[in-house]
């Protein structure tokens, strides 16, 4: 079986990483304690709060970004059945989040950051 790879090895490749903007809220569950009281027959005292896992504080995603990485250069490939990564830089990374140019990636960014609250349809098929 042949594999064809759309990179080549020690080729420099742009890639997009997914930002999270993350928000940090009060635990509602030991109010920024992290921990709570837990009674049962055999033990009676505090835990750690199994909500937070005893830090306090709920971390919710508020919103993710698309960003571009500098090129890095094409270090490895590691050929799953799910497809082929690169290992590009210090991580793999897959096919669809890899361009040959800036152009290229800071479109795709552009696209799947303003897909998060409007979908276009202008693209075609695929
Ligand atoms: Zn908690």
């Amino acid at each position: 079986m042949e594999i064809v790879t759309k990179f080549d090895l020690g080729q420099h490749v742009y890639t997009i990483v997914a930002g999270s903007v993350e928000d940090a809220k009060e635990c509602p569950l030991c109010e920024y304690k992290g921990l709570v009281h837990y009674s049962s027959p055999e033990f009676e005292g505090y835990i750690p709060c199994p909500k937070c896992d005893g830090t306090g504080i709920i971390k919710s995603i508020e919103s993710v970004e698309w960003t571009v990485i500098q090129p890095f250069e094409i270090r490895g490939m590691h050929i799953t059945t799910a497809g082929i990564k690169y290992f590009v830089g210090a991580a793999y990374y897959a096919e669809s989040e890899m361009f040959a140019t800036e152009d290229e990636a800071i479109l795709e960014c552009k696209k799947r950051n303003k897909h998060e609250t409007a979908p276009t349809d202008d693209e075609g098929e695929e």
